[in-house]
C-alpha cells in the first residue's frame, strides 16, 4: 500500500522549523499539486531553492509563506501556505490530489497525499469556527489555537470503513454512483458519530445493498489523505443464504457478486481496497 515506504519512515511530529534550500516544498493550486518529472519518468517536487527562484508575487495567507509538515525518508517537507501559480520553468506541472497514485513514485505520492491532507486542514482553520477570530499555530504541537476564545483545533481525520463482503467463494464488488467511476471497488462508508466501526460496517452494507452481515473482522487501516480519511478495512460474511442485492442507487451505480476466479480488479500496490480484493482472490483473507 502507498504508506508502505521503500525505506525510512514518516516522522510527522510537529516542529517549528525554518526552511533550508534543499527542503521539498509542496505547492498547491486549487486541488492540484505541483510536480516535475525526472528523466527516468519518476516524479519530483520543487525544493525551497527552486521555488525562491520563480515564486515572484505568489500570495500567501499568513506571516510566513512556508510551514514545516514532516520528514519523509530523511527529506524535510514544507507547505507553501497560499496559492501557487504555474512556474516559469515549463518542466513543472500540476496534478490533482486524486491522481497522485503512481506506483513508480509511490513514496513521493504518499508524501504529497499526506501534505495535501495537512494543507486542507491549515487552509480551513485560519479562522476560529467558534468566535470568528484569526487563529495562530501552537508552539509545541500541531494545533491551531484561537487567542481570543481559547478554542483548540486539532487536525481532522475522518474514519471510513472499507468493507469486503464475502459469501462463500464470492466477493461483493461495487461501483460508486458519484463521479464517473469505471473501476470496481469495495463497499465503503463513513463511520458516524456515536457508532463503532463494526456497527458502521453492518449499517453500510444494509443501506447500500440491503444485506445482513456476520463475522465482522478487522484487517488493516490506511491513511488516505486525498480525502482526509483513515480507511479501516474489514472482512465480513453474508448472514443467511439470500444474496439478492437491493441497490441504493444514490450511493452505487452497481454492486455484484464475483467468484474468486473472476475478479475484475488488480492490486495496484497503492490502496487498501485493492490489497483486500487481491487477498480474497488468492484465498488469503482472514477467516
Ligand atoms: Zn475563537
Amino acid at each position: 500500500m502507498i504508506q508502505d515506504l521503500s525505506y525510512g519512515s514518516l516522522d510527522n511530529q510537529y516542529r517549528y522549523l525554518q526552511p533550508q534550500e534543499d527542503d521539498i516544498v509542496v505547492c498547491i493550486q486549487s486541488n492540484r499539486i505541483l510536480f516535475r518529472r525526472n528523466e527516468d519518468n519518476t516524479l519530483a517536487m520543487p525544493t525551497v531553492k527552486q521555488v525562491e527562484q520563480w515564486r515572484g508575487s505568489w500570495e500567501y495567507w499568513l506571516e510566513e509563506p512556508y510551514r514545516y509538515v514532516f520528514t519523509l525518508q530523511d527529506r524535510r517537507f514544507f507547505l507553501w501556505l497560499g496559492k501557487a501559480e504555474q512556474p516559469e520553468d515549463e518542466a513543472y506541472f500540476f496534478m490533482t490530489a486524486r491522481d497522485v497514485r503512481e506506483p513508480e513514485s509511490r513514496d513521493l505520492c504518499f508524501g504529497a497525499m499526506t501534505a495535501w491532507h495537512l494543507y486542507c486542514w491549515y487552509r480551513d482553520n485560519r479562522i476560529c469556527g467558534r468566535c470568528g477570530h484569526k487563529t495562530v499555530h501552537d508552539y509545541k504541537e500541531r494545533m491551531m489555537l484561537c487567542p481570543e476564545c481559547g478554542n483548540m483545533i486539532f487536525p481532522r481525520i475522518s474514519p471510513a470503513a472499507i468493507i469486503a463482503l464475502t459469501h462463500g467463494d464470492k466477493l461483493m464488488l461495487a461501483k460508486s454512483a458519484v463521479g464517473n467511476v469505471t473501476r470496481y471497488g469495495l463497499l465503503a462508508g463513513f463511520i458516524e458519530i456515536g457508532e463503532t466501526a463494526e456497527e458502521a460496517v453492518a449499517r453500510e452494507v444494509l443501506e447500500e445493498v440491503g444485506l445482513k452481515v456476520k463475522n465482522i473482522r478487522y484487517y488493516k487501516s490506511q491513511p488516505w489523505g486525498i480525502v482526509g480519511n483513515l480507511s479501516i478495512g474489514y472482512f465480513c460474511d453474508l448472514d443467511g443464504d439470500d444474496d439478492t442485492v437491493t441497490l441504493d442507487t444514490n450511493e452505487l451505480a452497481s454492486a455484484e457478486w464475483f467468484s474468486r476466479d473472476d475478479i475484475p480488479a488488480k492490486d495496484d500496490g497503492i490502496s487498501l481496497t485493492r490489497e483486500m480484493i487481491r487477498l480474497f482472490e488468492e484465498g488469503k483473507e482472514p477467516k
